[in-house]
C-alpha cells in the first residue's frame, strides 16, 4: 500500500505492479497534468533519465517537452571565480558511453501524465481522491482506514509506504520524528525570456542571500528558482513584471546578464518555503518512507526528485529479492532499504549544506577563497570529473545499468 501519488509514489506503484505485487495507491487529490503558469519544473539528472527509461516512461515524458542541460555554469554575481561543466567532458557512463546530457528540465504536471496513463492500464488499485483516517501497525500487516469520495473502507497490506511529501501524515502516524530546519528562505519560481538563446545551459549563481538558478526550458525560455528571505519574497510577489525583471537582472549581476543577453519578459511568480527535513528513520515497523516524506533538501543542487527516484530504485530492488517477495514488510527488508538510502541522502544533504554555507558566508576572506576554489575546480581535471559525475547523477548508477 502506497500513500501519496506524486511522481515518487506513482513511479513506485508502477514499478512494483510490474513485478506482480498487488498494489493500492492512495492519493489525496486527483492528479493535475496541465501545464501551470509559472511552470513548476524539475531538473532530473542523467541517472534519473536512465531509471525512467528502464520503466518505459522516459520517451513519453521527454515528448511532453523537456529542456536539455548540456552545460552548467556555476559562479557568483560579479563573475569572480567560475566553473563551466560540459556533458562532453563528463566521464563515461558505466557502459562506456558519455552521457548525452548532464540533465533534463521537465514540467511536474505533464511529467506525471505518462505515469498515470500506465497506472490506469495496470492492475494497481487507484484510491483517489481519498484521505487516511487512522493507521494500525500489527505484527503481520498494516491496516489503514481511508475515506474516499463517498465511502470509508479499510485497506490491509504487509507493507505501507509513505510517499506523501514533506509534511507526511504517514510519517507522523508511524511515530517517526524528523531533524532539520527552516531556511527562512522562499524559492521564487518564474519563467523568463532572455535575449540570447540558452544553448542548453543552466546557470547557478551563488548570491549572499541564497542561490539563483536559471534552468533551460524546451521553448527557449528559462525557469528560475531564486532563494530569498521572506520579506524580499513578499515584495517580489507584489511588484509588477517590469520591476521584477529589473530586480532579477540586478540579482543575476553583470557577468551572468552578459551571458543571458538581458531579461526581456517574465511569467507570473509563485513561492515555495525552503526547509531541510530528514526523517530520523526511513523505515519503522512495516512502514517505509520514500521521496520528500523521507527527506526534503534545499533545491540549490536540484536533487530532491533525483533522490526520491533513487529511493524507488532501491526499495524495488530490496522487495524483488526472495525475502522481499515472501514478506515485503519484514524487518530485515525494511532495515536493508533504510540503511542503503541513508548514506546517499546524508551525502546529498551534506553537499547541499556545504554549498549554502560556503557561498552564504559573509566572513572576510571567504569571497577570495570561494573564487580560488572555483578556479581550482575548473582547472583540476580530477575534481571537475567528480563534480560532473555527481551533476549527471552517474555516481549512483550501478555498472551496466545504463538504458538504451
Ligand atoms: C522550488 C523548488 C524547486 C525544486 N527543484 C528541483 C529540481 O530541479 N530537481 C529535483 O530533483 N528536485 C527539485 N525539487 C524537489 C522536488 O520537487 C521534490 O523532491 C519532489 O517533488 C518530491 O516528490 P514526492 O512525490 O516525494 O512528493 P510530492 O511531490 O510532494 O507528492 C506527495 C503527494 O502526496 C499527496 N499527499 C500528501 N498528503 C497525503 C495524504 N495524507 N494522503 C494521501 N496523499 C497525500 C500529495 O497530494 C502529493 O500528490 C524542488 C523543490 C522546490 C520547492
Amino acid at each position: 500500500m502506497i500513500v501519496g501519488g506524486g511522481a515518487v509514489g506513482a513511479t513506485l506503484a508502477l514499478s512494483l505492479s510490474r513485478l506482480d505485487f498487488r498494489v493500492a495507491l492512495v492519493e489525496l487529490r486527483a492528479p493535475v497534468f496541465a501545464s501551470s503558469s509559472p511552470e513548476r519544473v524539475i531538473a532530473l539528472n542523467y541517472g534519473s533519465r536512465v531509471h525512467l527509461e528502464r520503466l518505459g516512461l522516459w520517451s513519453q515524458m521527454a515528448d511532453t517537452g523537456a529542456g536539455v542541460i548540456r552545460h552548467i555554469v556555476v559562479g557568483e554575481p560579479d563573475g569572480d571565480g567560475r566553473v563551466d561543466m560540459d556533458a562532453a567532458e563528463a566521464p563515461p557512463c558505466p557502459s562506456g558511453r558519455p552521457p548525452e546530457a548532464l540533465g533534463y528540465v521537465l514540467e511536474m504536471g505533464p511529467m506525471l501524465e505518462p505515469v498515470y496513463r500506465q497506472l490506469e492500464a495496470s492492475p494497481v488499485e487507484l484510491c483517489m481522491p481519498a484521505s487516511v483516517r487512522s493507521l494500525r501497525i500489527g505484527e503481520d500487516a498494516v491496516e489503514v482506514d481511508i475515506h474516499g469520495r463517498d465511502a470509508a473502507r479499510t485497506l490491509r497490506a504487509p507493507l505501507l509506504v509513505g510517499a506523501d511529501g514533506t509534511h507526511s501524515q504517514i510519517r507522523r502516524m508511524a511515530g517517526i520524528t524528523t531533524r532539520g530546519w527552516d531556511y527562512n528562505r522562499f524559492g521564487i519560481v518564474a519563467s523568463v525570456r532572455c535575449e540570447r538563446p540558452h544553448a542548453d545551459t543552466a546557470f547557478e549563481c551563488f548570491r549572499k542571500d541564497g542561490p539563483l538558478a536559471f534552468l533551460p526550458l524546451a521553448d527557449g525560455r528559462y525557469s528560475i528558482v531564486w532563494a530569498v528571505p521572506p520579506s524580499t519574497a513578499h515584495q517580489l510577489l507584489s511588484i509588477d513584471d517590469a520591476s521584477f525583471v529589473r530586480a532579477l537582472a540586478r540579482a543575476a549581476g553583470p557577468e551572468l546578464l552578459r551571458r543571458l543577453g538581458g531579461i526581456v519578459e517574465t511569467s507570473g511568480r509563485t513561492a515555495f518555503p525552503l526547509e531541510l527535513t530528514i526523517a530520523s528513520r526511513f523505515a519503522a515497523g512495516r512502514v517505509a518512507l520514500v521521496g520528500n516524506a523521507a527527506h526534503t533538501v534545499h533545491p540549490v543542487a536540484g536533487q530532491g526528485m533525483n533522490l526520491g527516484l533513487r529511493d524507488v530504485e532501491v526499495l524495488v530492488g530490496e522487495l524483488s529479492g526472495e525475502l522481499g517477495r515472501r514478506d515485503p514488510g519484514q524487518s530485515i527488508v525494511m532495515q536493508a532499504y533504510a540503511e542503503r538510502r541513508r548514506v546517499d541522502t546524508l551525502a546529498v544533504a551534506a553537499f547541499t549544506e556545504s554549498m549554502l554555507h560556503v557561498f552564504g558566508s559573509p566572513l572576510p576572506g571567504m569571497k577570495w577563497l570561494r573564487a580560488r576554489g572555483l578556479d581550482t575546480m575548473e582547472r583540476w581535471a580530477g575534481l571537475k570529473d567528480l563534480l560532473l559525475t555527481h551533476a549527471a547523477g552517474m555516481s549512483q548508477m550501478p555498472a551496466g545499468e545504463e538504458g538504451a
